[in-house]
């Protein structure tokens, strides 16, 4: 029998903790909040922003959107992001990517402080990600994939896992993080000779390619763990992830689909991560330039 792994019953079960953890924050005297901020109109920003906006809403954590128009000049956007840093009253900030290709993205990134940055874009973060450091920020679509693991109880320590993907932002921190779980870890690309053969062999096989409906069920060894990161738009314009969720339930022993998935899981990451920046404040006596001195 197949167990799909739902996103929304994960995130159901992170509600309650985080509640309590915003009201105990606020009994100190401070709210949670996450400025979201935004370079132009992206309909895939837009729609991540209303489901991040939501779901920070639902737990207590205030939510202010800085939308910003798409010729922002690099000055301008640098000046955004260090009032952000400035403001006391910020706990997370949540930058969309990619930024329009006028602007200089990487040197951007290296300015969200380390300790706002709630989406792991610091480089100074994707180092602790990468040593193993569980100490910094990791970007919130792999965390949401261990989350949802560990919630249906998937042992990783020395599993064969295989992600196919190897992006900046979930493919290699995802491998990281298996990693540091202990896992026997593949990446697979592009230039992978062989794929379907080891997509095969993993016992649980994650899926972000950006590709709808690669992973078909040839692909999939008996009785896998299957997660689908995934988010596409098929040719009858239908929401689709990376695997082939028909074919692939018929060996997978457990499956998240698309919608549903790990995206359900991902905002709750995100006010998890909100609520970790907001504890560093309180750590620091509430006072901001310590939490900056601390770097
Ligand atoms: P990306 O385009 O930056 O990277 C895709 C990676 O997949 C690349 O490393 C590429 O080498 C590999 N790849 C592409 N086609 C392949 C193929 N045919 N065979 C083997 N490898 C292949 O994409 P990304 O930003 O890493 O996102 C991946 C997917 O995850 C997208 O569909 C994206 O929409 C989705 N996503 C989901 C969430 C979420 O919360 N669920 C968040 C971010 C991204």
């Amino acid at each position: 029998m197949t167990t799909l792994m739902m996103g929304n019953d994960v995130a159901k079960a992170m509600k309650e903790s985080l509640v309590q953890e915003v009201e105990a924050l606020k009994a100190k005297g401070i709210t949670p909040c996450l400025a979201v901020i935004r370079v132009g109109e992206r309909p895939d920003d837009l729609a991540y922003e209303r489901g991040a906006k939501k779901r920070m809403e639902l737990v207590g954590i205030e939510c202010r959107a800085i939308e910003l128009p798409e010729d922002i000049s690099q000055k301008e956007l640098e000046e955004e992001i260090q009032k952000a840093n400035d403001d006391t009253t910020i706990h997370g900030i949540l930058m969309f990517s990619p930024l329009p290709e006028t602007l200089n993205e990487e040197k951007v990134r290296s300015m969200i402080h380390p300790f706002k940055d709630v989406d792991g874009m610091n480089p100074v973060n994707a180092a602790k990600v990468f040593s193993g450091d569980p100490s910094g920020f990791a970007p919130c679509t792999p965390k949401a994939v261990l989350t949802m693991l560990d919630y249906y109880g998937i042992e990783l320590e020395g599993k064969r896992v295989v992600v196919i993907g190897r992006s900046k932002v979930v493919g290699r921190p995802l491998a990281m993080l298996l990693l540091a779980r202990n896992a026997t870890v593949t990446i697979c690309h592009t230039r992978t000779k062989e794929l379907e053969k080891t997509c095969r062999q993993a016992e649980i096989l994650v899926a972000a390619a950006g590709k709808a409906r690669m992973v078909t069920k040839d692909m999939i060894g008996e009785s896998a763990v299957v997660v689908d990161v995934g988010i596409n738009v098929d040719a009858d314009g239908n929401l689709c992830g990376d695997v082939d969720f028909e074919e692939a339930k018929q060996k997978a022993s457990y499956i998240s689909p698309v919608p549903k998935g790990v995206g359900s899981v991902t905002t709750s990451v995100l006010a998890e991560h909100v609520v970790r920046g907001a504890k560093y404040f309180h750590l620091c006596g509430c006072d901001s330039q310590q939490v900056l001195r601390i770097l």
